[in-house]
């Protein structure tokens, strides 16, 4: 999916240059065995050997994790208990739940990374700021973008376009 105005007008082919930016979007469900909550092992495992694979090609990798193994604010404010700006504030919660899992898998391999977060949590992540994630890409770093836009009502399908076009990926 083209993730900003299209520029291309013709499809890719094996004769083009590979893409030099891109945004993984990873969705929360990736991080545990269907129909579960929470964080397998082996799921996470699996996710991080292919960043692994996937950083070994070159490419400059950002990665935006979901949360939906952990809470969706929807689903939680639907049972009337939590309202919806507070049970999405906790959903982005849980994305930051994914991201440092996701980081330390990924350092236990030997991959370079970051975690930013959109809500600020100095203790545990750098905030998002563009110029950095931008230099941290430009190292090598695999970029793990964490609690999505930082507004409740979204979602971090609408985060990964976002962080997309900020950041001058070519594709999701
Ligand atoms: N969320 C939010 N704002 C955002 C991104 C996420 O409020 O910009 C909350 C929302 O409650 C959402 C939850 O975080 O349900 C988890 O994100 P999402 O449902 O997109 O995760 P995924 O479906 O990708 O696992």
């Amino acid at each position: 999916m083209p993730a900003s105005a299209p520029q291309r007008t013709t499809p890719r082919t094996r004769h083009d240059k590979p893409y030099r930016r891109v945004l993984l979007k990873i969705s929360g469900e990736s991080f545990c065995k269907p129909g579960s909550f929470g964080i397998d092992p082996d799921e996470l495992g699996s996710i991080a050997n292919e960043i692994k694979g996937a950083k070994a090609t070159g490419v400059q990798l950002a990665v935006v994790v979901g949360g939906g193994n952990i809470i969706r604010g929807a689903e939680l404010a639907a049972s009337g208990h939590i309202e919806q700006a507070t049970a999405d504030h906790m959903g982005m919660l849980g994305t930051v739940i994914n991201a440092l899992a996701l980081k330390e898998k990924l350092l236990s391999l030997g991959v370079d990374c970051r975690v930013q977060s959109a809500l600020e949590i100095r203790a545990v992540a750098e905030p998002f700021i563009r110029g950095r994630a931008l230099r941290h890409l430009e190292k090598g770093r695999v970029v793990i973008l964490a609690a999505g836009t930082g507004n409740p009502f979204f979602t971090t399908d609408t985060a990964a376009v976002l962080r997309a076009i900020e950041v001058g990926a070519e594709v999701i």
